[in-house]
């Protein structure tokens, strides 16, 4: 039989923070902590599989769980003392959703259950303090009827507002009992007129209309995207976990706070959090008022004059700082946390591993490695590799001069320029035309997240270091600046007005730095970061750990320095061809192309030589000592050709030839079906003199290379698009002829090896075979997925994300590698080939040698090298190292 609901509290729980796949993470963390005798409100927590019950039989729960729910309520009174529905002593319950991975803010919770007109009384009785009772009452009213009933919460923040004029308070906490029980009866009211039926009075009623709503509330909207953007399976399903109130709203001993056992931006040994006094909950991230600090040290720092929770409250703050590090040494990580102190008793009421920026994320796996909670394999399998990118971030040369029109929060760190747009859709729209944009809102919220993803950075006027635009900015990487309260945003004018006075308008250039939380005017130069401190203490663990080399793909010496920078061991994919699109060389490669006889080649490829040679000299010089794959003359010949009768004309007037004639050429040149066309080995094989050429020049510049370093240069020859080990058998005797010459010229042995690309099936299939002639085998994945699946790369945007929408494939094959097809192919490839030639040297050249599962895919099959762009190769290093520990190395 099934056991739907686990209970926590007084000490013990019946499950463990292992069980998240059940409970969720709150509910399990919940249990974990009341387990461990810290003050946690009693409570259960209903599993998530209750959840996928509830959708597939029409909405309505089990039975079973109804009884144990009601068992469980049972202990939740007998801990308490309270009584569920009592009239004279009523228990409060929060119903809270919680699925198996933290989804912040993405569905429901109702607080304050079990209040009605009568309860309310009690509550005002027992606590002395009429004032919170009908300020929980009219709290619970608006949370119930919005996520139960679905009457949107506008209606109620409007009658609000108007009371609030009314009767000359700004704020909240202003107003009086009466006054609250007043602002009730209109909820109560309003309720009635819009839905046509009364709120519900039953706590039982409450209940099970909260557990369900919670249940719904898995497949609204904006968790379906979240689950979408994060790949959560929607069978995952939520947990609800019900649990005894506790009251933060109940005066000024009173307060509810969030934190962070270490700062989640910089990563600093420091608690980091905020809190307000008398409120409950949702308030500090609401941003309806702005939150005090936690610590005297942050207040300082922040500059406020509003006290700190150190200051205020000495003892819970004492009793909050033990807890945190007692649970920061039990789950050896950084933990983020909500809590609630009622009439100056701390209660615990939320614990998870706390998001964090990547450059905080590097600081605090260092320095737990120093402080003996984690080891270094932990500590390089905790950052996330795809995080990377945040700290390749620009940052602004701060030797220029700012022109700062405001500034707030540092709440996501990082550079960003771009248009100004205020709303969401703007930013979409803006992004698909290509355009760059800054999200400049009052504040975001979960509606929002599609914009944050298409924008370059945000920019909110409201809220603060844990509101939602600085949490989830945090988590995409992208810069943010939060709660820029010395500027304002006029949606209706479309504008945003900042310190002075200073104005821009919809679509102005802003820059936005979320490391200083500054505000600037225009665009500003940006300084590449610094690769130093803990990132290079994580990359010399990770290079340590890691069994597979990491190379790059790149075509010239600015990618081959820059990848040098980043950690390259070598470059993996040189291509020639982007050599000969630069300059005065285009008009000799064309003239090469559209010579009528080998004569004219010949003549043209004298011309290109000693272009190749300096190339690749260089490249030689700026690798010395490390392996460099070039890859022999690759595209189409027609993707060189002049294609308007303008560029013909011209091309023909240097050629001598009519432009006529020469349009006849290029027209001849035309393929149906370029991709499968003329292009690869078989131009070495109709134009050998070309890849004597090109031979002639790698090992021309390696005789170079090695003279100006005194080091031996291992040039490795790379014959792409092969099917045929006779192919390669044809392509190899031109290569090896050229380099026999070579030697003999300079007087110099020189090594080298011939190997091919594997991105044919065939090639894949009959690898044993080309193996006798291959030296070395490089996957060219992204030809290599094209021709497995039949789909052209160039056209696969016009249905791949049809078939994404419509679930017929869950990845673009061109961005994540196909394990289960062309991963096979690479499996049978290296199989295969290693059986004809043990010690081959096996890499990845493809687009997917720096994406993180296909790196995982590679350590696998055994492969011994990844090469990736260069920006990616820090990516790839981690990677590797992840997947190496992975596989128990
Ligand atoms: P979320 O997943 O959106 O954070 P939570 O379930 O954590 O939702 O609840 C929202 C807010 O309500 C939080 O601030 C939380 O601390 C508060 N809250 C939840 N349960 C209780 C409770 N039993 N007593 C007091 N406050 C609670
Ligand atoms: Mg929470
Ligand atoms: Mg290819």
């Amino acid at each position: 039989m099934v056991k739907w609901v686990y209970t926590f509290g007084g000490g013990k729980a019946e499950g463990r923070a292992v069980d998240a796949d059940r409970l969720g993470g709150k509910g399990a963390n919940l249990a974990e902590m009341a387990s461990l005798g810290l003050p946690v409100p009693p409570g259960l927590t209903i599993i998530s599989d209750a959840c996928s019950w509830y959708h597939d039989h029409g909405r309505a729960l089990p039975d079973q769980m109804k009884a144990e729910v009601l068992q469980g309520i049972k202990g939740i009174e007998a801990e308490t003392g309270r009584g569920f529905g009592d009239s004279r002593n009523p228990l409060l319950l929060s119903v809270r959703s919680g699925a198996r991975s933290s989804m912040p803010g993405m569905m429901d919770t109702v607080l304050n259950l079990g209040l009605n007109d009568e309860t309310v009384q009690a509550l005002g009785h027992i606590s002395g303090d009429a004032r919170f009772a009908w300020d929980s009452y009219r709290r619970f009213i608006q949370m119930y009827a919005d996520v139960v009933m679905g009457l949107d919460h506008e209606v109620f923040e409007e009658i609000l507002d108007h009371e609030k004029a009314r009767f000359g308070h700004e704020l909240d906490t202003e107003l009086t009992a009466v006054e609250w029980q007043h602002v009730t009866a209109l909820y109560k009211d309003v309720i009635e007129q819009e839905l046509g039926e009364p709120f519900p009075q039953d706590p039982d009623v409450q209940l099970w209309g909260a557990i369900g709503a919670v249940f719904a509330s898995w497949n609204n909207p904006r968790a379906v995207t979240y689950r979408h953007l994060h790949n959560i399976p929607s069978a995952w399903g939520t947990a609800v976990t019900v649990q005894a109130m506790v009251f933060g709203n109940l005066g000024s001993s009173s307060a509810t706070g969030v934190a962070f056992t270490r700062n989640p931006s910089t990563g600093a040994k420091e608690l980091y959090g905020e809190f307000l006094v008398n409120a409950q909950g949702e308030d500090v991230v609401a941003g309806i008022r702005t939150p005090q600090s936690i610590t005297e040290a942050a207040r300082i720092e922040s500059g406020s004059d509003r006290p700190s929770l150190e200051k205020v409250m000495p003892e819970a703050f004492a009793a909050f700082q033990t807890i945190c590090e007692r649970l920061e040494s039990h789950y050896c990580d950084m933990q983020d946390l909500e809590f609630t102190i009622e009439r100056g008793k701390l209660w615990m009421l939320q614990a998870r591993a706390g998001k964090r920026t990547t450059r905080a994320a590097m600081k605090i796996a260092v320095d737990m490695v120093a402080e003996g909670l984690i080891d270094e394999k932990e500590a390089v399998s905790r950052i996330e590799p795809s995080s990377l990118d945040q700290l390749l971030h620009p940052t602004i040369d701060p030797r220029v001069s700012r022109e700062v029109i405001g500034s707030g929060l540092p709440a996501s760190p990082g550079a960003a320029t771009g248009e100004i747009v205020f709303t969401a859709e703007e930013a979409v729209e803006a992004e698909e035309e290509g355009r760059k944009v800054i999200l400049v809102r009052v504040e975001t919220s979960p509606e929002d997240i599609h914009g944050m993803h298409a924008a370059e950075a945000v920019l909110t006027t409201r809220g603060g270091m844990t509101s939602h635009a600085a949490v989830v900015a945090r988590g995409m990487g992208i810069p943010c600046v939060a709660g820029a309260g010395t500027m304002r945003v006029d949606l209706r004018s479309e504008k945003l007005i900042g310190i002075g006075g200073v104005t821009l308008k919809k679509g102005d250039i802003v820059t936005i730095d979320g490391s200083s939380g500054q505000v600037l005017k225009g665009a500003v130069p940006m300084l590449q970061p610094e690769l130093s401190g803990d990132f290079a203490q994580i990359m010399e663990w990770a290079d340590k750990l890691r069994r597979m080399t990491v190379r790059t793909n790149a075509d010239t010496p600015t990618d081959a320095r820059a990848a040098r920078s980043f950690g390259a061991e070598g470059i993996g994919l040189c291509r020639t061809e982007h050599m000969f699109f630069e300059g005065v060389r285009i008009h000799v490669m064309r003239e090469m192309i559209l010579a009528e006889d080998e004569k004219g080649r010949r003549a043209a490829l004298d011309k290109l030589l000693p272009m190749q040679r300096s190339d690749f000299t260089e490249l030689f010089t700026i690798m010395h000592g490390l392996p460099v794959t070039i890859r022999l003359l690759d595209p189409p010949l027609h993707e060189f050709l002049p294609k308007s009768d303008e560029e013909i004309a011209e091309v023909a007037a240097a050629m001598a030839m009519s432009p006529k004639m020469l349009r006849q050429r290029v027209d001849a040149l035309h393929e149906f079906n370029p991709m499968l066309g003329h292009r690869g080995c078989r131009l070495a094989i109709s134009y050998p003199e070309i890849a004597e050429m090109q031979a002639r020049a790698i090992f021309e510049a390696a005789v170079n290379a090695a003279r100006q370093t005194g080091e031996p240069v291992v040039p490795e020859i790379m014959v792409p698009l092969v099917g045929l080990r006779s192919e390669l058998d044809y392509v190899k005797g031109v290569i090896d002829r050229v380099a026999t010459e070579v030697m003999k010229e300079a007087g110099l042995e020189i090594s080298y090896l011939v190997g091919t690309m594997i991105e044919l099936p065939r090639a894949a299939i009959r690898a044993h075979i080309i193996a006798e002639a291959a030296e070395f085998f490089s996957f060219g994945t992204n030809d290599l997925t094209q021709t497995t699946f039949g789909i052209s790369r160039d056209d696969a945007s016009a249905f791949i994300p049809t078939y994404q929408k419509k679930g017929i494939i869950e990845h673009d094959p061109f961005v994540s590698l196909d394990f289960d097809g062309v991963g096979e192919l690479i499996r049978i490839a290296a199989e295969r080939g290693r059986r004809t030639r043990p010690d081959m040297k096996l890499g990845i050249c493809g687009e997917h040698g720096g994406d993180p599962a296909s790196i995982h895919f590679c350590e696998d099959v055994g492969l011994d090298y990844v090469s990736c762009s260069p920006f990616r190769v820090p990516i790839a290093r981690l990677s590797a190292a992840q997947a190496a520990i992975k596989a128990g190395r």
